[in-house]
């Protein structure tokens, strides 16, 4: 075929195919054009995963009538006038390609009306091209009406998803700037349902109520944003960093719930997300991600955001500074959060801690077996202060006293992240404590179980697990971990052979450490005697990471002695 110009119309599809990619962009583009028209109120309604319809309708500025037509020609915008704008962006949209882009790939109208004008004006769009016009009325603001989505590209349409999971890319969209506008008000409509609704109150916890939920909205503490002035050597930049982030206790599986967003604009950027899981470092648990929402805001001048057609990559001018910032900011929300002073800073008023000195206890409560001297933690996130204990409450949370007010101790809780601290610590020194059974016991597993059992024998066995088999599904047990004689360690087993499939080494003895220290903590409406509970809190004084349990909930709730005069109404 010999070398010819590509036919512009093929031109503008490829070009489209970079703008709109999937009928979520689609959505991303209008919503960011109600966005920068300055509305306070924005409904979005899609039919059939976005394919059959996409409609967006606003409350903003409008499109002036005389200049409805331009906005569809490529290149046509009023947010830049010339390049040394690029410079300084401060618009979300700015190439002037998304209105043309979609109506080449779907069928399009507008109705709008400029501020100002007192009637509005019709227009739709055929492959490309003004088809209709007329005026109509509505009030200030615009609608964009997408039908037929890709119906005319294919190869397009195919790679597109089940409806359900354009819906879910749509919802998302939506979902991240109804976060980073909290002060507009944001109506989703999918296939006539409301999938999501926002009050535009302003305040960011609202939103995230409506986004992610109460439990997560309960457990989200606020980024200070307080030192805006961040320095580096020469270079001087004023940047903040606000929003939410989730306390380690709700964590999650991927980094979905990790939302970035530089001067409002929701971007994407390995870096970033890592400097906010930098700052979770030693709170999480391995594979788990943090819930997050970081604005940072900078002068538009330090960000290029003209780097990708889609507009969702940006690149700073001093990414080392914006990193740090980040971390910083993040570190600081998570650590006001436990303000528990370290244990060094109330020794003198306490006495000297026991940190590294053996529990003189022979048997840990609601445990038969011998108890060592505990290990000398990890260095320890947040410490635990020492504290006196006053009693025990509902025979499940030990209540206790602390340099800065009053704690409740989940019982249960804080008796599993000791103990699988210390299951770990034993494993990773081939120390754990094995008890022989008097006579073998038989145990039975079903295919699946079987399948997990072989491919996991031997981590079962660093843990103290003497297995081995008799044939016809059914397996002989020599010997137990000490922690688990007299518990119920084959229902402990039979769990873990469920919940778990042959996977990651590493997944597995983590999960057989959390395992063994669920089925052997003390439980939860156990009362405790006084020295069990002292004793209990001793080992939780020493623990690496003493504010959650090893799935992330919390150990203890603390009560300021601020909060308690502030409650009974003292300064
Ligand atoms: P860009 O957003 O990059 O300028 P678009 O193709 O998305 O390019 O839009 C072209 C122009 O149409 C915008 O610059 C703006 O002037 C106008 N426009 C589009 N949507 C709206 C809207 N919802 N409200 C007001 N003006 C709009
Ligand atoms: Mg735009």
């Amino acid at each position: 075929m010999p070398i010819k110009l590509l036919d512009p119309k093929v031109v503008s599809l490829i070009a489209a195919g970079e703008v709109v990619e999937r009928p979520a962009s689609v959505v991303k583009e209008l919503v960011e054009n109600s966005l920068d028209a300055g509305s306070s109120q924005i409904s979005i309604e899609v039919r059939g995963g976005g394919v059959g319809l996409i409609r967006v309708t606003d409350n903003g500025t409008g499109i002036p009538s005389d200049e409805v037509e331009l906005a569809f020609d490529r290149y046509a915008t009023s947010k830049i006038g010339n390049v040394d704008d690029l410079e300084s962006i401060s618009s979300l949209g700015f190439r002037g390609e998304a209105l043309p882009s979609i109506a080449a790939v779907a069928e399009v109208d507008i109705v709008t009306c400029a501020v100002g004008e007192s009637v509005g004006n019709y227009l739709s769009l055929k492959d490309g091209a003004a088809a209709n016009k007329a005026s109509q009325g509505r009030p200030q603001g615009t609608t964009v009406t997408v039908r037929g989505l890709f119906r005319k590209v294919p190869a397009r349409l195919k790679f597109l998803k089940t409806p359900a999971t354009e819906n879910s890319h749509i919802a998302n969209v939506v979902s991240q700037y109804a976060l980073t506008f909290p002060e507009v008000k944001f109506d989703l409509l999918i296939d006539g349902r409301a999938a999501l609704r926002t009050p535009g109150s302003g305040r960011l916890i609202d939103t995230v109520t409506q986004v992610y939920g109460l439990e997560v909205a309960q457990n989200m503490l606020e980024i200070g944003g307080g030192d805006k002035e961040w320095e580096s050597g020469a270079a001087t930049s004023s940047l903040s960093v606000t929003g939410m982030v989730g306390s380690p206790a709700i964590t999650r599986s991927n980094r979905s719930y990790l939302s970035l967003f530089v001067n409002r604009r929701w971007i994407s950027s390995r870096l970033l997300a890592w400097a906010v899981e930098q700052a979770y470092h030693g709170l999480l648990m391995q594979g788990k991600h943090p819930v997050a929402i970081i604005n940072i805001s900078l002068p538009p001048e330090e960000v290029d955001v003209n780097v990708h057609p889609t507009k969702t990559e940006v690149k700073f001018q001093n990414e080392h500074i914006v990193f740090g910032a980040v971390q910083k900011a993040v570190r600081r929300a998570l650590i006001e959060m436990a303000p528990v002073p370290k244990i060094e800073e109330v020794a003198t008023t306490y006495g000297a801690p026991s940190r590294t000195r053996p529990v003189l206890r022979t048997s840990p409560i609601g445990g038969d077996s011998p108890i060592t001297s505990p290990a000398i933690p990890q260095t320890p996130v947040v410490a635990l202060p020492v504290l006196r204990i006053l009693g025990q409450l509902l025979s499940s949370y030990i209540i206790a006293e602390g340099p800065d007010g009053l704690y409740l101790i989940d019982q249960h809780a804080a008796h599993e992240r000791i103990l699988f601290e210390k299951v770990k610590d034993q494993r990773l020194r081939q120390e754990i404590e094995i008890q022989g059974l008097l006579e073998p016991v038989t145990f039975e597993v079903n295919p699946k179980q079987e399948e997990v059992l072989k491919f996991h024998s031997e981590d079962l066995a660093e843990f103290g697990f003497s297995i081995e088999s008799f044939g016809d599904r059914t397996y002989l047990v020599r010997a137990v971990p000490a922690l688990l004689y007299q518990k119920d360690w084959a229902g402990m087993v039979r769990e873990l052979l469920d919940s778990l499939s042959g996977g990651d080494k590493r997944d597995w003895r983590e999960e057989i450490a959390i395992s063994m220290a669920c089925h052997s903590a003390v439980r939860a409406g156990q009362t405790l005697t006084d020295d069990e509970m002292r004793d209990l809190i001793r080992q939780l004084e020493q623990a690496a990471l003493p504010h959650a349990c090893p799935h992330g909930r919390p150990t203890m709730i603390r009560l300021s002695s601020a909060q308690l005069r502030k409650e009974f109404g003292r300064s």
